[in-house]
Protein backbone atom coordinates (compact mmCIF):
# COMPACT_ATOMS: atom_id res chain seq x y z
CA UNK A 1 0.00 0.00 0.00
CA UNK A 2 1.34 3.61 -0.89
CA UNK A 3 0.55 6.05 1.38
CA UNK A 4 -0.28 9.74 -0.77
CA UNK A 5 -0.60 11.83 2.11
CA UNK A 6 2.25 10.44 4.71
CA UNK A 7 1.57 7.66 7.20
CA UNK A 8 3.75 9.09 9.80
CA UNK A 9 3.07 12.10 11.62
CA UNK A 10 -0.05 14.54 12.25
CA UNK A 11 -1.65 16.40 10.75
CA UNK A 12 -1.09 20.46 11.39
CA UNK A 13 -3.82 22.72 10.70
CA UNK A 14 -2.28 26.38 8.69
CA UNK A 15 -3.45 29.52 7.37
CA UNK A 16 -0.94 30.58 4.83
CA UNK A 17 -2.25 33.81 3.94
CA UNK A 18 -2.93 36.49 6.74
CA UNK A 19 -2.67 39.91 7.31
CA UNK A 20 -2.17 42.17 10.60
CA UNK A 21 -1.78 45.52 11.82
CA UNK A 22 1.60 45.57 10.49
CA UNK A 23 0.24 46.46 7.29
CA UNK A 24 -3.74 46.73 6.76
CA UNK A 25 -5.40 43.71 9.08
CA UNK A 26 -7.33 44.59 12.43
CA UNK A 27 -5.20 42.11 14.31
CA UNK A 28 -2.24 42.39 15.80
CA UNK A 29 0.53 39.66 15.60
CA UNK A 30 -0.41 38.60 18.93
CA UNK A 31 -4.03 38.62 18.59
CA UNK A 32 -4.16 36.54 15.09
CA UNK A 33 -2.26 33.67 17.25
CA UNK A 34 -4.58 33.57 20.15
CA UNK A 35 -7.69 33.63 17.64
CA UNK A 36 -5.96 31.29 15.08
CA UNK A 37 -4.97 28.80 18.15
CA UNK A 38 -8.52 28.59 19.91
CA UNK A 39 -10.28 27.22 16.86
CA UNK A 40 -7.37 24.68 16.56
CA UNK A 41 -4.79 25.66 14.23
CA UNK A 42 -1.00 25.60 14.47
CA UNK A 43 0.33 27.30 11.90
CA UNK A 44 0.22 31.01 10.12
CA UNK A 45 1.82 32.63 7.59
CA UNK A 46 1.91 35.94 8.88
CA UNK A 47 2.41 37.55 5.25
CA UNK A 48 1.51 41.08 5.59
CA UNK A 49 1.99 43.28 2.30
CA UNK A 50 5.46 44.44 1.66
CA UNK A 51 7.51 43.64 5.18
CA UNK A 52 8.84 40.34 6.20
CA UNK A 53 8.33 40.71 9.61
CA UNK A 54 9.26 37.34 11.38
CA UNK A 55 7.71 36.26 14.42
CA UNK A 56 9.86 34.08 16.71
CA UNK A 57 8.42 35.56 19.66
CA UNK A 58 4.91 34.15 18.57
CA UNK A 59 6.56 30.65 18.50
CA UNK A 60 5.94 27.53 20.87
CA UNK A 61 5.48 24.04 21.71
CA UNK A 62 1.87 24.04 19.90
CA UNK A 63 1.88 27.23 17.54
CA UNK A 64 4.76 28.12 14.46
CA UNK A 65 4.47 31.69 12.68
CA UNK A 66 5.93 31.17 9.23
CA UNK A 67 8.37 34.68 8.28
CA UNK A 68 6.46 35.76 5.09
CA UNK A 69 5.19 38.24 2.72
CA UNK A 70 2.52 39.10 0.09
CA UNK A 71 4.36 41.04 -2.44
CA UNK A 72 1.80 43.20 -5.64
CA UNK A 73 2.76 44.08 -8.74
CA UNK A 74 0.35 46.05 -9.91
CA UNK A 75 -0.44 46.47 -13.76
CA UNK A 76 -2.89 48.51 -15.94
CA UNK A 77 -5.59 49.93 -14.24
CA UNK A 78 -9.47 49.39 -14.62
CA UNK A 79 -12.32 50.99 -12.87
CA UNK A 80 -9.44 52.51 -10.67
CA UNK A 81 -8.35 49.08 -9.20
CA UNK A 82 -4.95 47.75 -11.20
CA UNK A 83 -4.67 44.18 -12.41
CA UNK A 84 -1.73 42.21 -10.37
CA UNK A 85 0.22 39.47 -9.89
CA UNK A 86 0.10 39.13 -5.74
CA UNK A 87 2.38 36.66 -4.58
CA UNK A 88 2.99 35.57 -1.38
CA UNK A 89 7.04 34.41 -0.27
CA UNK A 90 7.05 31.67 2.24
CA UNK A 91 10.44 31.97 3.97
CA UNK A 92 12.35 28.36 4.50
CA UNK A 93 14.39 29.31 7.34
CA UNK A 94 12.67 31.81 10.22
CA UNK A 95 15.29 34.18 10.02
CA UNK A 96 15.44 34.60 6.46
CA UNK A 97 13.80 38.32 6.24
CA UNK A 98 15.84 39.37 2.72
CA UNK A 99 14.21 39.49 -0.62
CA UNK A 100 15.90 41.09 -3.74
CA UNK A 101 12.28 41.62 -4.47
CA UNK A 102 11.91 44.16 -1.70
CA UNK A 103 10.09 47.25 -3.30
CA UNK A 104 9.15 50.50 -1.49
CA UNK A 105 5.61 50.70 -2.43
CA UNK A 106 2.55 50.59 -0.07
CA UNK A 107 4.00 51.45 3.16
CA UNK A 108 3.20 54.38 5.57
CA UNK A 109 6.15 56.76 6.62
CA UNK A 110 5.55 55.05 10.18
CA UNK A 111 5.44 51.16 8.68
CA UNK A 112 8.21 52.10 6.79
CA UNK A 113 10.40 53.46 10.28
CA UNK A 114 8.89 50.14 12.26
CA UNK A 115 9.43 47.46 9.80
CA UNK A 116 11.65 48.22 7.07
CA UNK A 117 15.29 47.15 7.42
CA UNK A 118 18.23 48.67 6.59
CA UNK A 119 18.81 45.26 4.61
CA UNK A 120 15.32 45.73 2.53
CA UNK A 121 16.07 49.42 1.89
CA UNK A 122 19.17 48.16 -0.33
CA UNK A 123 16.61 46.91 -2.73
CA UNK A 124 14.28 48.36 -5.41
CA UNK A 125 12.82 46.02 -7.66
CA UNK A 126 10.98 47.69 -10.40
CA UNK A 127 7.99 45.13 -10.29
CA UNK A 128 7.33 45.17 -13.58
CA UNK A 129 3.91 43.82 -15.04
CA UNK A 130 4.88 40.69 -17.23
CA UNK A 131 5.20 36.89 -17.09
CA UNK A 132 8.76 37.49 -17.80
CA UNK A 133 9.44 39.47 -14.41
CA UNK A 134 7.67 37.75 -12.82
CA UNK A 135 9.11 34.39 -13.32
CA UNK A 136 12.27 36.44 -12.99
CA UNK A 137 11.20 36.99 -9.47
CA UNK A 138 10.04 33.52 -9.01
CA UNK A 139 13.76 32.63 -9.70
CA UNK A 140 15.27 35.02 -7.44
CA UNK A 141 13.18 34.31 -4.68
CA UNK A 142 13.54 30.33 -5.20
CA UNK A 143 17.38 30.80 -5.12
CA UNK A 144 16.93 32.89 -1.45
CA UNK A 145 15.20 30.06 -0.33
CA UNK A 146 11.28 31.02 -0.84
CA UNK A 147 8.27 28.83 -1.73
CA UNK A 148 6.52 31.42 -3.57
CA UNK A 149 2.52 30.97 -4.31
CA UNK A 150 0.08 32.95 -6.62
CA UNK A 151 -2.25 34.05 -4.70
CA UNK A 152 -6.46 35.19 -5.55
CA UNK A 153 -5.90 35.02 -9.29
CA UNK A 154 -9.61 35.50 -10.21
CA UNK A 155 -9.79 38.41 -7.86
CA UNK A 156 -6.99 39.76 -9.46
CA UNK A 157 -9.02 39.81 -12.59
CA UNK A 158 -6.07 37.78 -14.47
CA UNK A 159 -6.67 35.36 -17.22
CA UNK A 160 -4.75 32.77 -18.86
CA UNK A 161 -2.89 35.10 -20.26
CA UNK A 162 -1.58 36.49 -17.11
CA UNK A 163 -0.32 33.19 -15.51
CA UNK A 164 -0.10 30.44 -18.01
CA UNK A 165 3.65 30.97 -18.65
CA UNK A 166 4.78 30.78 -14.99
CA UNK A 167 7.18 29.21 -13.55
CA UNK A 168 8.60 27.59 -10.43
CA UNK A 169 5.21 28.32 -8.15
CA UNK A 170 4.93 26.32 -4.98
CA UNK A 171 1.11 26.52 -4.74
CA UNK A 172 -1.45 28.89 -6.37
CA UNK A 173 -4.69 29.48 -4.14
CA UNK A 174 -7.79 27.69 -5.29
CA UNK A 175 -9.80 29.36 -2.45
CA UNK A 176 -9.27 32.71 -0.70
CA UNK A 177 -11.88 32.90 1.97
CA UNK A 178 -11.85 37.35 1.55
CA UNK A 179 -12.03 37.00 -2.25
CA UNK A 180 -14.80 34.03 -1.64
CA UNK A 181 -16.95 36.10 0.75
CA UNK A 182 -16.36 38.90 -1.83
CA UNK A 183 -18.08 37.27 -4.35
CA UNK A 184 -14.66 36.15 -6.18
CA UNK A 185 -14.32 32.81 -6.28
CA UNK A 186 -10.92 31.26 -7.05
CA UNK A 187 -11.34 27.54 -8.89
CA UNK A 188 -8.65 24.61 -9.53
CA UNK A 189 -8.29 25.51 -13.12
CA UNK A 190 -4.91 27.68 -13.59
CA UNK A 191 -3.30 24.75 -11.33
CA UNK A 192 -5.07 22.18 -14.19
CA UNK A 193 -3.59 24.44 -16.67
CA UNK A 194 -0.25 24.71 -15.18
CA UNK A 195 -0.17 20.87 -14.92
CA UNK A 196 -0.77 20.61 -18.48
CA UNK A 197 2.53 22.76 -18.89
CA UNK A 198 4.28 20.38 -16.79
CA UNK A 199 4.26 22.55 -13.84
CA UNK A 200 3.02 21.39 -10.86
CA UNK A 201 1.48 24.33 -8.62
CA UNK A 202 -0.21 22.85 -5.34
CA UNK A 203 -3.79 23.93 -4.79
CA UNK A 204 -3.66 26.37 -1.42
CA UNK A 205 -7.07 27.32 0.65
CA UNK A 206 -6.73 30.50 2.91
CA UNK A 207 -8.19 32.94 4.64
CA UNK A 208 -6.41 36.14 3.59
CA UNK A 209 -7.89 37.63 6.87
CA UNK A 210 -7.56 41.10 7.50
CA UNK A 211 -10.64 41.03 9.82
CA UNK A 212 -11.45 40.04 13.45
CA UNK A 213 -13.46 37.03 13.83
CA UNK A 214 -16.54 38.59 15.67
CA UNK A 215 -16.26 41.39 12.97
CA UNK A 216 -19.40 40.52 11.68
CA UNK A 217 -20.97 36.96 10.40
CA UNK A 218 -18.80 37.50 7.15
CA UNK A 219 -15.34 37.75 9.27
CA UNK A 220 -12.84 36.11 6.82
CA UNK A 221 -11.69 34.48 9.31
CA UNK A 222 -11.54 30.39 9.37
CA UNK A 223 -12.61 29.80 5.84
CA UNK A 224 -9.75 28.31 4.25
CA UNK A 225 -6.75 26.26 5.78
CA UNK A 226 -4.20 23.84 4.72
CA UNK A 227 -3.37 20.55 7.32
CA UNK A 228 -0.04 19.99 6.44
CA UNK A 229 1.02 16.43 7.69
CA UNK A 230 5.11 16.45 9.38
CA UNK A 231 6.23 14.72 11.45
CA UNK A 232 6.80 17.61 14.10
CA UNK A 233 5.67 21.27 14.78
CA UNK A 234 9.08 22.39 13.84
CA UNK A 235 9.76 25.16 10.89
CA UNK A 236 12.17 23.11 8.56
CA UNK A 237 9.38 19.99 9.24
CA UNK A 238 6.78 21.82 8.19
CA UNK A 239 8.49 23.78 5.17
CA UNK A 240 9.68 20.79 4.09
CA UNK A 241 6.53 18.93 4.15
CA UNK A 242 4.84 21.76 2.51
CA UNK A 243 7.22 21.41 -0.58
CA UNK A 244 7.02 17.85 -0.52
CA UNK A 245 2.99 18.56 -1.40
CA UNK A 246 2.53 16.31 1.93
CA UNK A 247 -0.70 18.26 2.64
CA UNK A 248 -4.06 18.87 1.19
CA UNK A 249 -6.24 22.55 0.69
CA UNK A 250 -10.11 22.67 2.45
CA UNK A 251 -12.76 24.77 3.03
CA UNK A 252 -14.27 22.63 5.63
CA UNK A 253 -13.84 18.68 4.77
CA UNK A 254 -11.20 16.84 6.19
CA UNK A 255 -9.18 14.19 4.42
CA UNK A 256 -7.97 11.38 7.21
CA UNK A 257 -6.13 9.47 4.91
CA UNK A 258 -5.61 8.88 1.09
CA UNK A 259 -3.76 5.39 -0.03
CA UNK A 260 -3.47 3.23 -3.46
CA UNK A 261 -2.90 -0.13 -3.84
CA UNK A 262 -3.67 -2.54 -6.64
CA UNK A 263 -5.35 -0.06 -8.54
CA UNK A 264 -7.35 1.07 -5.96
CA UNK A 265 -7.64 4.59 -4.12
CA UNK A 266 -8.95 4.60 -0.75
CA UNK A 267 -9.78 7.68 0.97
CA UNK A 268 -11.05 8.49 4.71
CA UNK A 269 -12.52 11.64 5.18
CA UNK A 270 -15.64 13.80 7.44
CA UNK A 271 -18.60 13.42 6.61
CA UNK A 272 -18.76 13.50 2.68
CA UNK A 273 -21.77 14.00 -0.10
CA UNK A 274 -19.29 13.13 -2.95
CA UNK A 275 -15.93 12.72 -3.70
CA UNK A 276 -14.30 12.92 -6.50
CA UNK A 277 -11.37 11.89 -8.97
CA UNK A 278 -10.37 14.22 -11.67
CA UNK A 279 -7.76 13.32 -13.99
CA UNK A 280 -6.18 15.40 -17.24
CA UNK A 281 -7.58 13.30 -19.85
CA UNK A 282 -11.17 14.07 -19.52
CA UNK A 283 -11.44 10.23 -17.09
CA UNK A 284 -12.92 11.01 -13.62
CA UNK A 285 -14.99 9.27 -11.45
CA UNK A 286 -17.31 10.14 -8.50
CA UNK A 287 -18.54 8.48 -5.39
CA UNK A 288 -21.97 9.63 -3.36
CA UNK A 289 -24.17 7.84 -1.73
CA UNK A 290 -27.64 8.38 -0.13
CA UNK A 291 -26.54 9.56 3.02
CA UNK A 292 -22.97 10.75 3.87
CA UNK A 293 -19.67 8.57 3.62
CA UNK A 294 -16.78 8.77 5.32
CA UNK A 295 -14.83 6.53 3.58
CA UNK A 296 -14.09 5.33 -0.26
CA UNK A 297 -12.87 2.81 -2.54
CA UNK A 298 -11.95 3.97 -6.34
CA UNK A 299 -11.39 2.08 -8.98
CA UNK A 300 -8.43 3.97 -10.51
CA UNK A 301 -8.01 1.06 -13.48
CA UNK A 302 -9.83 3.36 -16.49
CA UNK A 303 -7.46 5.56 -15.79
CA UNK A 304 -4.27 3.57 -15.33
CA UNK A 305 -5.15 1.45 -18.28
CA UNK A 306 -5.50 4.64 -21.02
CA UNK A 307 -3.41 4.21 -23.78
CA UNK A 308 -0.63 6.71 -23.41
CA UNK A 309 1.30 7.70 -26.29
CA UNK A 310 4.32 9.38 -25.58
CA UNK A 311 4.35 12.37 -27.88
CA UNK A 312 0.71 13.09 -25.83
CA UNK A 313 2.81 13.02 -22.72
CA UNK A 314 1.23 15.76 -21.02
CA UNK A 315 -2.28 13.99 -21.17
CA UNK A 316 -2.72 10.83 -18.82
CA UNK A 317 -0.17 12.28 -16.07
CA UNK A 318 -2.60 13.17 -13.18
CA UNK A 319 -5.26 12.48 -11.11
CA UNK A 320 -6.72 14.74 -7.96
CA UNK A 321 -8.82 14.30 -5.50
CA UNK A 322 -12.17 16.90 -4.40
CA UNK A 323 -14.02 15.82 -1.25
CA UNK A 324 -17.61 17.94 -0.99
CA UNK A 325 -19.49 18.09 2.20
CA UNK A 326 -23.20 18.87 2.35
CA UNK A 327 -23.09 22.33 2.37
CA UNK A 328 -20.80 22.49 -0.43
CA UNK A 329 -17.66 23.00 0.83
CA UNK A 330 -14.87 21.15 -0.40
CA UNK A 331 -11.04 19.35 -0.15
CA UNK A 332 -8.99 19.69 -2.75
CA UNK A 333 -5.85 17.24 -2.68
CA UNK A 334 -2.52 18.03 -4.95
CA UNK A 335 -1.90 16.51 -8.51
CA UNK A 336 -0.93 12.69 -7.73
CA UNK A 337 1.40 11.69 -10.62
CA UNK A 338 1.22 8.73 -12.83
CA UNK A 339 3.91 7.25 -11.48
CA UNK A 340 3.83 8.14 -7.76
CA UNK A 341 0.84 5.91 -8.29
CA UNK A 342 2.29 3.32 -9.90
CA UNK A 343 5.61 2.85 -8.11
ZN1 LIG B 1 -3.66 39.74 -2.16
ZN1 LIG C 1 -3.47 39.12 1.21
Amino acid sequence: MKHLLPESGRFYKANLHMHTTISDGKMTPEETKAAYKSRGYSIVAFTDHEVIVPHPELCDENFLAITSTEYCVAGHVVNSVPICYHLNFLAKRPDLTVSSSHSHIWLSPKQKELYVTEEMSAYDDPRTYSVEHVNDMIARAREEGFLVTLNHPYWSTQTYADYAGLKGLFGIECYNNGCFLAGYEDSMQPIDDLLHFDECPFPLATDDAHGKPNDSTDSDCFGGFVMIKADKLDYTAVMTALERGDFYASSGPEIHSLTVEDGKLKLTCTPAAKIIVTSDCRWATRKTADAPITEAEIDLSGWLNLPRVPEHRVCTSYIRVTVVDEKGDRAWTRAYQLDEITK
